[in-house]
């Protein structure tokens, strides 16, 4: 047997350990917050937005953010039916309606015209989700936000590093939300990050996102309204400082997997990859191979030929309205029909020129060429 390529792998060094160690050792009493105060200012600076909160999760800044914006029951937020469940769970966990509509071909996110279509009265929200690093049209999207007084929210877990038109990921929306989970380009293990030019969303976060306890509230264990607990700890901002500082090289890295990758494929016909390049620049989470339909190379065929050749590649997200607990959306084509020829090739960041020739050689032989 061949030895196992991983699909990812966190890239930590010697200042993440020393930053963590020291929170460990040093980051109690009165420099509890010191890592995590750090760490909001740093990511704002560097997204170019003015506030930031920690999360423990992308989840949990969704759901407060989503919750801030007063989302709740008989309300519907519009998302695109190709996700993973952490976008539409705190809809569904705040009473509201998830209104799934269709991808488009190239980018695998969501339709804007599909988006204006699915507006009704009770639409509350547009949740953009930036699909493996891959970007959503913001600019129409914002249009059809604007034209109809409905915000416009940016899941931008995975692009951290996606660009559109120079402007970051994540950024654009009237929040943003980020994920650090052990599998995404920044790690703090688990962990998260709200972020807004909102001043009084972000108040309203921030009071939820403590229990309730509003930041001036001057009487102890005085909650003034019912909220959640979702904070990061010291010890995982620590490490997301250090993450933080290393930033442009875990990116330029993602992308240069990435190009390798699409290199090493682009003569084959029958593969599409992630688009990069012209006004956008793809931060390259996660490389994704899609062969044509008359290709007949099906997601099980290749699922075997990796495993055969003891890789670790992951299946393209199954359409959301597919799941047992939504009503089917069949007619969201590109959702349900893309995952059926699709597959993510491993990207972590230290993975070697080898092992990346291993990939390719399993995708050019199932697309029948020569290595
Ligand atoms: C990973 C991910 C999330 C969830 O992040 P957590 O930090 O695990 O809650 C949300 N949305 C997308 C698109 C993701 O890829």
């Amino acid at each position: 047997m061949k030895p196992r390529i991983l699909y990812t792998k966190p890239s930590i060094t010697e200042l993440e350990v020393r930053y963590a160690t020291d929170a460990v050792a040093n980051g109690w009493g009165d420099r509890c917050y010191d890592y995590i105060h750090r760490f909001e200012a740093a990511f704002a600076t560097h997204l170019g937005s003015t506030f930031a909160v920690a999360t423990s999760s992308c989840t949990g800044a969704l759901h407060l953010g989503m919750a801030a914006l007063g989302i709740g029951d008989g309300d519907e937020v519009i998302l695109a039916d190709t996700n993973w469940i952490a976008s539409v769970s705190p809809i569904a966990h705040l009473g509201a309606t998830p209104v799934f509509v269709d991808v488009l071909p190239d980018t695998w996110c969501i339709d804007p015209e599909m988006v204006e279509r699915a507006i009704t009265p009770r639409t509350k929200a547009i949740l953009a989700v930036h699909l493996y690093g891959n970007l959503c049209e913001m600019e129409r999207l914002l249009a059809i936000g604007d034209r109809h007084g409905i915000p416009v929210i940016e899941d931008a877990a995975e692009a951290i590093g996606s660009q559109y038109y120079g402007k970051r990921a994540g950024s654009m929306g009237r929040f943003g939300a980020f994920s650090f989970h052990g599998t995404k380009t920044l790690t703090t293990g688990e962990g998260g990050m709200f972020v807004t030019d909102d001043a009084d969303l972000y108040e309203r976060v921030l009071t939820l996102s403590n229990h309730g306890r509003a930041k001036g509230q001057t009487k102890q264990f005085w909650p003034d309204m019912v909220g959640f607990k979702f904070k990061m700890s010291n010890v995982q901002a620590a490490m997301g400082c250090g993450q933080l500082e290393r930033i442009d090289d875990l990116v330029n890295r993602k992308r240069a997997v990435f190009h390798a990758y699409r290199d090493g494929l682009s003569d084959l016909p029958m593969v599409r990859m992630n688009p990069d390049g012209g006004n956008i620049v793809n931060g390259a989470w996660m490389p994704t191979v899609v062969f044509d339909r008359d290709s007949a190379v099906t997601r099980e065929r290749m699922q075997a030929a990796f495993k055969d050749e003891n890789i670790d590649a992951r299946v393209f997200f199954y359409p959301l309205s597919g799941l047992p607990m939504f009503k089917p959306e069949p007619g969201n084509i590109h959702a349900w029909d893309i995952p059926g020829r699709a597959i993510n090739l491993p990207s972590f960041h230290d993975i070697t020129d080898d092992e990346q020739e291993r990939v390719i050689g399993v995708v050019r032989c199932l697309a029948g060429a020569g290595s």
